[in-house]
Protein backbone atom coordinates (compact mmCIF):
# COMPACT_ATOMS: atom_id res chain seq x y z
CA UNK A 1 0.00 0.00 0.00
CA UNK A 2 2.71 2.17 1.23
CA UNK A 3 4.46 1.30 -2.13
CA UNK A 4 1.48 2.56 -4.11
CA UNK A 5 1.32 5.56 -2.88
CA UNK A 6 4.97 6.00 -2.92
CA UNK A 7 4.99 5.57 -6.78
CA UNK A 8 1.51 7.14 -7.31
CA UNK A 9 3.64 10.51 -5.92
CA UNK A 10 6.52 10.03 -8.06
CA UNK A 11 4.63 9.65 -11.18
CA UNK A 12 2.58 13.05 -10.36
CA UNK A 13 6.12 14.48 -9.58
CA UNK A 14 7.74 13.45 -12.81
CA UNK A 15 4.55 13.91 -14.80
CA UNK A 16 4.91 17.66 -13.48
CA UNK A 17 8.58 17.83 -14.43
CA UNK A 18 7.84 16.91 -18.04
CA UNK A 19 4.80 19.03 -18.07
CA UNK A 20 7.54 22.08 -17.91
CA UNK A 21 10.30 20.63 -19.91
CA UNK A 22 11.66 23.47 -22.31
CA UNK A 23 11.22 21.81 -25.45
CA UNK A 24 7.13 21.16 -24.76
CA UNK A 25 6.73 25.24 -24.04
CA UNK A 26 6.88 25.89 -27.73
CA UNK A 27 3.84 23.15 -28.61
CA UNK A 28 1.44 24.89 -25.91
CA UNK A 29 -1.63 24.20 -27.90
CA UNK A 30 -4.31 26.68 -29.01
CA UNK A 31 -8.09 25.71 -29.88
CA UNK A 32 -8.28 22.39 -31.21
CA UNK A 33 -6.90 20.81 -28.25
CA UNK A 34 -7.94 18.05 -26.01
CA UNK A 35 -9.81 19.43 -23.60
CA UNK A 36 -9.80 16.68 -20.89
CA UNK A 37 -6.00 16.91 -21.41
CA UNK A 38 -5.72 20.89 -20.98
CA UNK A 39 -7.58 20.03 -17.41
CA UNK A 40 -4.85 17.04 -16.65
CA UNK A 41 -2.23 19.16 -17.15
CA UNK A 42 -3.54 22.38 -15.79
CA UNK A 43 -3.92 20.00 -12.40
CA UNK A 44 -0.58 19.48 -11.91
CA UNK A 45 0.78 22.35 -12.93
CA UNK A 46 0.66 24.22 -9.63
CA UNK A 47 -2.31 26.22 -9.95
CA UNK A 48 -5.54 26.82 -8.61
CA UNK A 49 -8.52 27.07 -10.43
CA UNK A 50 -12.23 26.25 -11.05
CA UNK A 51 -13.22 24.45 -14.20
CA UNK A 52 -16.55 26.15 -15.59
CA UNK A 53 -19.24 25.13 -18.44
CA UNK A 54 -18.48 26.25 -21.96
CA UNK A 55 -20.70 29.60 -22.84
CA UNK A 56 -21.63 31.36 -25.34
CA UNK A 57 -23.17 35.07 -25.95
CA UNK A 58 -25.63 36.00 -28.19
CA UNK A 59 -23.04 38.69 -30.02
CA UNK A 60 -20.63 35.97 -30.80
CA UNK A 61 -17.96 35.47 -28.01
CA UNK A 62 -17.41 32.27 -26.45
CA UNK A 63 -15.12 30.02 -24.24
CA UNK A 64 -14.45 26.37 -24.54
CA UNK A 65 -13.57 24.40 -21.71
CA UNK A 66 -13.18 27.52 -19.45
CA UNK A 67 -11.62 27.98 -16.12
CA UNK A 68 -11.73 30.16 -13.58
CA UNK A 69 -7.95 30.82 -12.56
CA UNK A 70 -7.18 31.58 -9.18
CA UNK A 71 -3.33 31.88 -8.95
CA UNK A 72 -0.50 30.76 -10.90
CA UNK A 73 2.79 30.03 -8.91
CA UNK A 74 2.73 33.66 -8.40
CA UNK A 75 -0.24 34.83 -7.21
CA UNK A 76 -3.11 37.33 -9.50
CA UNK A 77 -4.52 40.40 -8.41
CA UNK A 78 -7.78 38.89 -9.19
CA UNK A 79 -9.45 35.69 -10.36
CA UNK A 80 -9.74 35.30 -14.32
CA UNK A 81 -11.96 33.44 -17.17
CA UNK A 82 -10.25 31.92 -19.66
CA UNK A 83 -9.90 28.94 -22.01
CA UNK A 84 -7.84 26.14 -20.66
CA UNK A 85 -5.12 25.87 -23.01
CA UNK A 86 -4.47 29.30 -22.33
CA UNK A 87 -3.93 29.25 -18.73
CA UNK A 88 -1.53 26.47 -19.26
CA UNK A 89 0.52 28.60 -21.07
CA UNK A 90 0.05 30.80 -18.42
CA UNK A 91 1.43 28.86 -15.60
CA UNK A 92 4.59 27.46 -18.34
CA UNK A 93 5.01 31.04 -18.60
CA UNK A 94 5.16 31.97 -15.18
CA UNK A 95 7.42 28.93 -13.78
CA UNK A 96 9.74 29.11 -16.84
CA UNK A 97 10.31 32.50 -17.23
CA UNK A 98 8.52 34.97 -15.07
CA UNK A 99 9.81 33.86 -12.05
CA UNK A 100 13.49 32.39 -13.67
CA UNK A 101 14.02 36.31 -15.25
CA UNK A 102 12.97 37.89 -12.05
CA UNK A 103 15.91 36.11 -10.24
CA UNK A 104 18.29 36.83 -12.89
CA UNK A 105 17.76 40.27 -13.09
CA UNK A 106 16.32 41.62 -9.72
CA UNK A 107 17.78 38.95 -7.36
CA UNK A 108 13.78 38.01 -6.47
CA UNK A 109 10.96 36.75 -7.24
CA UNK A 110 7.68 37.94 -8.58
CA UNK A 111 4.60 37.55 -6.10
CA UNK A 112 1.86 38.58 -7.91
CA UNK A 113 0.91 39.75 -11.72
CA UNK A 114 -1.40 42.30 -12.18
CA UNK A 115 -3.35 41.93 -15.16
CA UNK A 116 -6.46 43.76 -16.70
CA UNK A 117 -8.73 40.75 -17.64
CA UNK A 118 -8.51 37.38 -19.60
CA UNK A 119 -11.83 36.87 -21.56
CA UNK A 120 -14.16 40.15 -22.66
CA UNK A 121 -16.44 40.09 -24.72
CA UNK A 122 -14.75 42.48 -27.28
CA UNK A 123 -13.82 43.22 -31.05
CA UNK A 124 -10.14 44.38 -32.45
CA UNK A 125 -9.34 47.35 -32.55
CA UNK A 126 -10.50 47.84 -36.14
CA UNK A 127 -13.94 47.29 -34.75
CA UNK A 128 -14.56 43.67 -37.63
CA UNK A 129 -12.85 40.61 -35.96
CA UNK A 130 -13.72 39.29 -32.53
CA UNK A 131 -10.81 39.77 -30.04
CA UNK A 132 -9.11 36.78 -28.96
CA UNK A 133 -10.49 38.39 -25.34
CA UNK A 134 -13.70 37.48 -26.53
CA UNK A 135 -12.78 33.26 -27.04
CA UNK A 136 -11.02 33.68 -23.86
CA UNK A 137 -7.46 33.09 -25.35
CA UNK A 138 -6.12 36.19 -24.57
CA UNK A 139 -4.54 38.37 -21.71
CA UNK A 140 -3.27 41.48 -20.37
CA UNK A 141 -0.96 42.30 -17.78
CA UNK A 142 0.08 45.96 -16.83
CA UNK A 143 2.65 44.96 -13.54
CA UNK A 144 4.50 42.47 -12.10
CA UNK A 145 4.92 42.61 -8.11
CA UNK A 146 7.94 41.84 -6.72
CA UNK A 147 8.74 40.00 -3.32
CA UNK A 148 9.92 42.67 -1.82
CA UNK A 149 6.61 44.85 -2.35
CA UNK A 150 8.02 46.80 -5.53
CA UNK A 151 5.87 47.17 -8.66
CA UNK A 152 7.37 47.01 -11.97
CA UNK A 153 4.71 48.67 -14.39
CA UNK A 154 4.61 48.21 -18.02
CA UNK A 155 4.28 51.61 -18.18
CA UNK A 156 6.67 53.39 -16.30
CA UNK A 157 9.50 50.63 -16.54
CA UNK A 158 9.39 49.42 -20.53
CA UNK A 159 11.69 52.18 -21.12
CA UNK A 160 15.01 53.00 -19.93
CA UNK A 161 18.34 51.13 -19.06
CA UNK A 162 17.56 49.96 -15.65
CA UNK A 163 17.29 45.94 -14.82
CA UNK A 164 13.58 46.43 -14.37
CA UNK A 165 13.58 47.42 -18.19
CA UNK A 166 15.63 44.38 -19.23
CA UNK A 167 13.38 42.09 -17.15
CA UNK A 168 10.26 43.36 -19.18
CA UNK A 169 11.79 43.27 -22.44
CA UNK A 170 13.41 39.85 -21.68
CA UNK A 171 10.04 38.56 -20.28
CA UNK A 172 7.73 39.68 -23.76
CA UNK A 173 10.48 37.86 -25.82
CA UNK A 174 10.71 34.67 -24.33
CA UNK A 175 6.77 35.24 -23.62
CA UNK A 176 6.67 34.63 -27.59
CA UNK A 177 7.82 30.62 -26.60
CA UNK A 178 4.68 29.63 -24.70
CA UNK A 179 1.93 32.09 -26.74
CA UNK A 180 1.19 32.55 -29.92
CA UNK A 181 1.00 36.19 -30.16
CA UNK A 182 2.99 39.27 -27.91
CA UNK A 183 2.13 42.50 -28.41
CA UNK A 184 3.96 44.98 -25.96
CA UNK A 185 4.36 49.07 -26.01
CA UNK A 186 6.91 48.65 -29.08
CA UNK A 187 4.05 47.30 -31.01
CA UNK A 188 2.18 49.87 -30.94
CA UNK A 189 0.59 53.12 -29.17
CA UNK A 190 -2.09 50.69 -28.02
CA UNK A 191 -0.34 48.87 -26.03
CA UNK A 192 1.78 51.42 -24.70
CA UNK A 193 0.56 50.47 -20.91
CA UNK A 194 0.51 46.58 -20.89
CA UNK A 195 1.70 43.67 -22.65
CA UNK A 196 -0.78 41.24 -24.66
CA UNK A 197 -0.76 38.00 -24.64
CA UNK A 198 -2.82 35.24 -26.41
CA UNK A 199 -3.26 31.91 -27.93
CA UNK A 200 -4.81 32.80 -31.33
CA UNK A 201 -4.47 31.82 -35.08
CA UNK A 202 -2.00 34.86 -35.86
CA UNK A 203 1.79 34.26 -34.90
CA UNK A 204 3.63 37.80 -33.93
CA UNK A 205 6.39 38.54 -31.39
CA UNK A 206 6.04 41.63 -29.78
ZN1 LIG B 1 -5.29 42.20 -24.90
Amino acid sequence: MRKTWIAALALVFLSGCALFEPEKASRAPGIGGDPEQCLADLRISGTRFETMADFATPDGCRVTNPVKLLKLRSDLNRPATMACPLALALARFDFQTVQPLAQQYLRQGVRKIHHVGAYDCRSQRDGKRLSQHGLGMAMDFWAFELDDGAILKVRDDWRGNSPRTTFLRKLAEEACRHFHLVLTPSSDYDHKDHIHVDMGPWMRCG
